[in-house]
């Protein structure tokens, strides 16, 4: 027996159109249960890649009948759509239904669907998966992203445990390993982690595209350019949203930041070749270890 009768997805991107993927080959929705959402799924060529990837696309006009008996709902938008979708849905919401996201940010996501679902947030328990690519669209989606890979929860002291485990479930069908933290701490781990890295590498290219002699520059570019810039690849809608909804903990990862670069200038501007050694030797051996884990 499938896990689930009805999963119905918003915004069947990258990270939609991967759990899509993922649950459809781990047979864990009934047949023809696999509803998705798509801002342009009007267009004929984005029509034809979400019939791949999902049973039907859904309109605002069919909304209710598409909830209708819906047993999860994933939010995969930019986080800064989270509220539209929200207020969309509400009054189509059946009492059983669950709602999770993938948002990359916690904190202003659980806000903002307090603010909206109100007595009704205990259906909402926010995830984010820790899986990803610079890639984005469904023509990205992939039915493998999630295997092996991590899945926060961080659920609302409301939710029931049932609740939660069926969030948890559908994630585990997609091959991830499933853990809980608080939006906060979950906020402050992925500033440094995740987003600050993101905002550095968009600011590096930023800088040099905006040279004049950038053509010169990007054409002696090899490969330390090239890994250090392959998120700057990323979709510039969704990092504005993630940036914007993080603020508070990326400024201060940014402080924290720049205090390392002030050390850094301050080693140079002195010749200490001993501190560049030192710093250079404690980040080798911290990424050495963080690969072989
Ligand atoms: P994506 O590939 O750009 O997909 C987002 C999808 O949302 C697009 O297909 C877009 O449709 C759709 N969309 C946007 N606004 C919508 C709306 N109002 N109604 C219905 N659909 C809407 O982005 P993604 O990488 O999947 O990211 C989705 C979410 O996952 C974001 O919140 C992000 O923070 C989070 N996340 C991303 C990663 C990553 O590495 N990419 C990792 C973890 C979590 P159109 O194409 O038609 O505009």
């Amino acid at each position: 027996m499938p896990a689930f009768r009805k999963v119905v997805i918003f915004g069947v991107g990258l990270i939609g159109g991967s759990f899509a993927r993922a649950l459809a080959q781990a047979k864990a929705v009934e047949p023809g249960g696999l509803v998705g959402f798509s801002r342009s799924a009007t267009y004929r060529k984005k029509r034809e890649v979400l019939q791949r990837i999902v049973d039907r696309t859904g309109t605002q006009e069919n909304i209710s009948t598409e909830l209708d008996g819906a047993d999860l709902i994933l939010l995969s938008v930019p986080v800064g759509q989270t509220g539209e979708i929200l207020k969309l849905i509400k009054s189509h919401l059946g009492r059983n239904t669950i709602i999770t996201d993938a948002g990359s940010t916690k904190s202003d996501v659980v806000a903002v669907a307090r603010a909206i679902l109100g007595d009704r947030s205990a259906q909402f328990v926010p995830g984010h998966p820790i899986a990803g690519a610079e890639l984005s669209g469904p023509e990205a989606a992939s039915a493998d992203l999630y295997q092996s890979k991590k899945v926060v929860l961080t659920p609302l002291p409301e939710n029931s445990p049932e609740a939660v485990a069926r969030v948890r479930k559908a994630w585990e069908l997609c091959g991830a390993a499933v853990s809980e933290m608080t939006p906060q701490q979950h906020d402050e781990v992925f500033a440094a982690v995740s987003h600050l890295p993101h905002l550095l590498s968009f600011a590096l290219v930023h800088d040099i595209a905006q040279r004049d002699n950038r053509e010169q520059l990007l054409s002696f570019a090899a490969s330390g350019f090239r890994d250090f810039t392959r998120i700057a690849a990323s979709s510039p809608e969704m990092w504005r949203d993630i940036c914007m909804s993080n603020r508070e903990a990326l400024m201060s990862e940014l402080q924290q930041y720049a205090a390392e670069l002030y050390v850094l200038h301050q080693a140079l501007g002195n010749q200490d070749a001993a501190k560049l050694e030192e710093i250079f030797s404690l980040a080798r051996k911290t990424r050495s270890a963080w690969t072989q884990q």
